[in-house]
């Protein structure tokens, strides 16, 4: 196995700290500059250019390390537009990462005009299944979700060609091994294959050494961590003292956003029903919600429309949401690695954070278990006084006079590029994405080069324009003809 070992550089060479040496293709330089990706991350500049080659990869690095993108770049790349079945094969262990990854590999790929899916449990299986007959580059799944797919035969992998699993060591934690290695017995041999992993435990080495050719091994060694940069604490208080705590702190805290982690789903509704009582702008996330209901309540807290996120460990994991300012653990973790993926929803990219833990005088132990497994001290804080409070409350109230700042959320300047249509028209009426690129085309200043993606449905139509032409598209086919006949336009 080679190895590469790459120590952060607090200052690197600026020409080589550019995408443009990765000799990616143009449509990807547009979609990495409009993510606002700057430079390259040093997992990045491992990954992409050994990728790029074809290589087998156990890379060994932390979410917010830029390690989605370090694999999805390449891949992007590396897919042929033209083949109809699925090319990348990407496993992820929970419904949120992969929905996390979908997301960012569709922006990475959104010029390249990629179709990216993902596949998981507790969502209907049919629409998956129709999805997945159409012209699909990317699959990403959890790998139950994904069995189900290739047993049931509706997930050809026939044409696989890499495979990517995110978050190995989460996997097997989560007893998903056996799955992983069904899947992976199944699919065509001679597979480029890259394995994600914070940690390097039996099981994985023995699939690593089984599957994978003689990979390289890229290990990012950060010097500033998200744990040095988090300012930690805790408060030693009674369990029926916990809720008028917790309005003291967040009035003295007076946090621009902030996440409240509870260990049990009871609980959060509890808190995040006590704290609307106290009008704090608050919502919740735990796993006895339906899928939609946390997607919609997570996409509106990175959005900056509230405030205050009350959470079960489902919202701990892996998910990237920017500037939370402070974390607090209204219960302490059972396990020390909750406590981490918790508090590391703070500190993000570099920035600074907070974390504050309510331990009632049962939990004290488990706070001196993560004082000791992750080598941190976590100093006793006393309760805010009252005269702090009543400090803190004008420029609490004037604060939450006044929305959370919005967020701009990850592919807004891309999504501003283009715009969706919707045709009221499908295959019902023989409608075929080569008719619409050619209305398309017959109108002046539009060329290939300017549409996107186009799904055409059973009695519906979606295509994408690009570059911003969108208005002067949906105008120009007010009265144009599709295929002989007028159609109904409108934006999706
Ligand atoms: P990940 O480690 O994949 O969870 O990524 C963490 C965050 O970094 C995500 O929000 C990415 O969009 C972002 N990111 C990835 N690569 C870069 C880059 N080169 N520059 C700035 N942000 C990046």
């Amino acid at each position: 196995m080679e190895a590469v070992r790459h120590k952060k550089r607090k200052r690197s060479k600026p020409m080589k700290d550019t995408f443009k040496t990765f000799g990616l293709s143009d449509d990807l330089l547009r979609a990495i500059e409009l993510l606002n990706f700057k430079a390259p991350t040093e997992v990045q500049k491992q990954v992409i250019p050994a990728l790029l080659q074809n290589k087998d990869l156990i890379v060994n690095s932390q979410t917010g390390s830029g390690k989605t993108a370090a694999f999805a770049i390449p891949l992007c790349q590396l897919v042929k537009w033209e083949e109809n079945k699925p090319q990348v094969l990407v496993m992820a262990p929970t419904r949120e990462l992969a929905i996390q990854v979908r997301e960012d590999f569709f922006h990475i790929g959104r010029y390249e005009k990629l179709k990216v899916l993902a596949v998981y449990g507790k969502s209907p299986f049919r629409p998956q299944a129709k999805e997945l007959k159409q012209k699909t580059h990317v699959v990403v799944g959890t790998p139950g979700r994904l069995m189900d797919h290739m047993e049931k035969g509706t997930l050809d992998v026939s044409q696989i060609k890499y495979l990517v699993i995110d978050e190995a060591d989460e996997m097997l934690k989560m007893g998903f091994i056996d799955q992983v290695s069904w899947i992976m017995e199944r699919l065509p041999k001679g597979l480029v294959t890259v394995v994600l992993s914070a940690t390097m435990p039996e099981d994985i080495k023995a699939i690593c050494s089984q599957y994978l050719r003689s990979p390289l091994l890229v290990t990012v060694e950060e010097e500033n961590t998200a744990m040095d940069r988090i300012v930690q604490g805790s408060y030693l208080v009674e369990p029926k003292e916990k809720l008028s705590l917790l309005k003291d702190v967040l009035i003295v805290e007076n946090p621009d956003s902030c996440m409240i982690f509870c260990n049990t789903q009871l609980q959060v509704d509890a808190v995040c029903k006590a704290l609307d009582h106290l009008h704090f702008a608050c919502e919740k996330i735990h796993g006895g919600m339906e899928q939609e209901d946390r997607l919609k309540v997570m996409n509106r807290f990175k959005g900056g429309q509230f405030r205050y996120l009350v959470a079960t460990d489902v919202a701990a994991r892996g998910i990237d949401i920017e500037n939370i300012s402070l974390v607090i653990n209204f219960d302490v973790p059972f396990k020390s690695e909750n406590y981490v993926h918790r508090i590391g929803r703070t500190g993000r990219k570099g920035g600074d954070g907070k974390a504050l833990t309510f331990a009632t005088p049962s939990e004290r132990k488990l706070i001196n278990e993560i004082q000791l497994a992750t080598s941190r001290d976590i100093p006793h804080l006393d309760r805010p006084e009252k005269a702090q409070v009543v400090q803190g409350t004008l420029a609490y109230t004037e604060k939450i006079k006044t929305a959370p700042e919005a967020k701009v959320a990850k592919g807004d300047a891309i999504n501003q590029d283009i715009l969706k249509l919707h045709i009221n028209a499908g295959k019902k009426t023989k409608m075929r994405p080569v008719d619409i690129v050619g209305t398309l085309c017959a109108i002046e200043g539009i060329s290939s080069q300017d549409i996107g993606i186009i799904s055409v449905q059973e009695i519906s139509t979606y295509v994408e324009i690009l570059n911003g032409k969108g208005e002067m598209v949906y105008n120009a086919l007010q009265t144009m003809t599709i295929k002989g006949r007028e159609r109904k336009v409108s934006r999706a």
